[in-house]
């Protein structure tokens, strides 16, 4: 079975793990800071703060930015539920746009339409790796006076216009087990400004500034050195990782170019895609469904999923929930019922990667 995904662990992510053990300090630590010195060298981003999650990432990221209670923040509909979860944990509003089905992210347009005045801030996706339209959605952020809160839990190292992501607004990152940077569980929030990071380290560590010195009513969002030593050595190989992820990609769109009803991911002018996810959309025009298609992979022995199978608000505790506005979102209802993604993993081989071809080609009945 070729997996949807894979987690590599090596030996120097070991010897970490056991040199921290050994020296008795688990909790956040120089391990820690070593992280946050190297992401932030790896990064355009001039501050960096690991917490225990990429979920919490987020809703440090809100607390920073000091947002008024209960106003709006416009998010993509098209997203991981923690998107969400996380503004309402942070006491706001959700309200969403509508997603573009080449990046899949949300359009400038859709987050125009869905301001109003008591919109605080913007929160764009950066879905399955590729940049959402932060060139045109930062003007207009600007212009407007809100907030910018980047979600680029899947999108390590992506670039728009040669600037990663995490350096637009304020950045969240996840290093969940399956993400292209990983420690299990742990996160990273990233910031140009320094009142922002401050505050962000406050929050982290119960708002508390010196021993028993509390400044706001913060949380336990610390991240351990066990996580750490684990995330040091993985930061080290994402370039390597994300030039496979690329080549991989690249292999998958030569195979599978030019079939009929299946509509191959594109990558926008001025972005650089890593490829967290290389995800298709099966169209009416194939023929068949992507459950079908999910189907016939499995029997060839391919993994696939989908992500995700329905627009992020269409289940009833979010429909009936007092703080999530559900409007008309059409293009999301359509590309939710007809994207699939396959192995794109730096672990495939040339020779998985044309399994993954063939398997494709064979489920749409082509050759
Ligand atoms: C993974 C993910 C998160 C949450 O990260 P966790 O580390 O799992 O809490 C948030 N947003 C998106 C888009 C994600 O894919």
């Amino acid at each position: 079975m070729i997996p949807i995904s894979s987690v590599a662990i090596g030996t120097e992510e070991e010897e970490l793990v056991l040199q921290v053990l050994r020296s008795g300090r688990l909790a956040q630590g120089p391990m820690v800071e070593k992280l946050e010195s190297e992401f932030r060298a790896w990064s355009d981003a001039e501050h960096v703060i690991a917490v225990s999650n990429g979920t919490v990432s987020l809703v440090a990221a809100l607390e920073a930015l000091q947002l008024p209670r209960g106003t709006e923040v416009v998010t993509s509909p098209f997203t991981f539920v923690a998107t969400v979860n996380a503004i309402l944990e942070a006491g706001l509003v959700v309200r969403f746009g509508d997603i573009d089905p080449a990046d899949f992210a949300l359009t400038p347009e859709s987050v125009e339409a869905a301001v109003t005045e008591r919109t605080s801030a913007v929160m764009p996706v950066h879905l399955y790796g590729q940049a959402a339209d932060m060139t045109r959605l930062m003007p207009l952020a600007e212009a407007r006076g809100l907030a910018v809160v980047e979600d680029a839990a899947q999108a390590h190292g992506a670039k728009i216009d040669g600037r990663r992501v995490g350096s637009f607004g304020v950045g969240s990152f996840s290093l969940y087990a399956t993400k292209n940077l990983m420690s299990g569980e742990g996160g990273l929030v990233t910031t140009n400004d320094a009142a922002v990071a401050d505050r962000l380290r406050l929050i982290r560590n119960q708002g508390m500034r010196a021993r028993y010195q509390y400044e706001l009513a913060g949380h336990n969002f610390r991240m351990t050195e066990l996580q750490a030593a684990v995330a040091l050595p993985q930061l080290s190989r994402l370039e390597a990782g994300t030039k496979r992820r690329v080549e991989n990609a690249r292999r998958l769109t030569e195979g599978l170019a030019g079939i009929p009803g299946l509509v191959l991911p594109a990558v926008a002018e001025g972005r650089e895609h890593v490829w967290h996810q290389y995800t298709v959309r099966i169209t009416e025009e194939s023929g068949t469904t992507r459950e079908k298609v999910a189907d016939r992979l499995t029997e060839s022995g391919v993994g696939s999923g989908f992500y995700y199978p329905r627009p992020v608000y269409d289940y009833d505790c979010y429909r009936d929930h007092p703080g999530v506005i559900v409007e008309d979102h059409p293009v999301t209802e359509r590309v939710s019922r007809e994207v699939i993604s396959l192995p794109v993993h730096p672990a495939l081989s040339d020779g998985d990667v044309d399994t993954v071809v063939r398997a494709v080609r064979g489920a749409l009945d082509v050759d």
